[in-house]
């Protein structure tokens, strides 16, 4: 198979196509008859609570599969589940219950957004399961979970963080720095420690001021990858474009952040056990106005990264090749000779026209 177009490898945009051969990029070749279409790699979403109506953040595995297809169908190729602040009876269910989906490849792995998190920074998180780091919980879930578990965010100011973030990186699990009320100083103790994401850089943290920098500034200034949510409503578009270059394509990653409200009607809906209204696409918590998760599919993360001024191909990097670096995956991510063969066609809109998994058409 030959799908031709705008092809966006990293540092370029080439006129050209991509040979396919069942699951598998065979080729990249640049020519000349390529028309208007985009051709970029599957997106890899490092943050997605749910979609379509399907929520990740139940252990319910019927809904996890929906969330999953929904974001597939927006050109997700790779994602993680992430659940929100939880009983840790909910953590283990679901780790159990998403492992098949994991072994299936349907699911990179999961994501815990919490409970490690700091009560004043908490967001939409529910403040009712928030929790000081325990080493026997995450021993016990990274058992359980056979190397799905990929990703946990924690506050690094909270007693025994440091020691949690170190147990994380032994085993091979991404320790993210998120909901966090940390100093610089603390920011650092937890990159120190072996924190290498930033959750939704700027959201959910304390904000940034020049005698105080805060973790905006210890993570914008490190090796960590930082979390951006695209949506125009979490992030101006001036401070995501800025983000982004201070960060760089290779330690800025476009996350949805989404909720199973993305793709549906305005109305009420859950997340984590505490109701949400969602009005013109703005999720907020109804008891506090708080903004909850994003409606936001990956697709138009893209678009609005291009529209805020990051170039194609950096938006892209953002997209899927950081991610999926950071995942530690080295068969996805770009579009190169030997990768699986995710692609996604955008019209010259950025509009998706079609989604290829490992050679198929979603
Ligand atoms: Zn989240």
């Amino acid at each position: 198979m030959k799908i031709t177009g705008r092809i966006v490898r990293p540092g370029a945009v080439i006129p050209g196509h991509v040979e396919i051969d069942g699951p598998t990029i065979i080729d990249v070749v640049a020519d000349n008859a390529a028309g208007d279409d985009i051709v970029v790699p599957g997106f890899v979403d490092l943050h997605c609570h749910g979609g379509g109506g399907h929520t990740f953040t139940t252990g319910d595995l019927a809904q996890a599969r929906g969330a999953a297809g929904f974001h597939l169908r927006h050109g997700t190729t790779t994602m993680l589940a992430s659940l929100v602040s939880s009983p840790f009876e909910l953590m283990r269910d679901a780790t159990a219950a998403y492992l098949p989906l994991v072994r299936e490849g349907v699911l990179a792995g999961l994501h815990y957004e919490g409970p490690y998190l700091s009560g004043a920074r908490c967001g939409a998180q529910n403040p009712e399961f928030l929790r000081d780091p325990s080493m026997a919980e995450l021993t016990e879930l990274i058992e359980l979970g056979e190397g799905s578990v990929r990703m946990v965010t924690i506050a690094p100011e909270l007693p025994g963080a440091t020691k949690a973030i170190a147990l994380l990186r032994e085993h091979g699990v991404l320790a993210a720095i998120g909901h966090t009320d940390a100093t610089y100083e603390q920011a650092k103790a937890g990159i120190a420690a072996g924190g290498t994401v930033g959750t939704h850089l700027f959201n959910g943290m304390r904000p940034p001021h020049h005698r105080e920098p805060g973790p905006v500034v210890g993570l914008l200034d490190s090796v960590a990858v930082c979390e951006l949510i695209a949506d125009n409503i979490h992030l101006h578009p001036g401070m995501l474009a800025f983000a982004a270059r201070a960060a760089g394509p290779d330690r800025a990653a476009l996350i949805t952040d989404a909720m199973d409200a993305a793709g549906m009607p305005d109305g009420d809906y859950e997340l984590g056990g505490q109701q949400v209204v969602v009005a013109d696409r703005v999720a907020r918590l109804a008891r506090n106005g708080s903004i909850a998760g994003s409606t936001l599919t990956m697709d138009l993360a893209l678009r609005n990264a291009v529209e805020a001024g990051i170039p194609l191909q950096d938006a892209v990097a953002m997209a899927s090749t950081t991610p999926a670096r950071v995942l530690g995956l080295d068969d996805v991510g770009a579009l190169e000779a030997g990768l699986r063969a995710d692609l996604v066609v955008l019209d010259a809109g950025l509009r998706v026209k079609g989604v290829l998994r490992a050679g198929v058409w979603v």
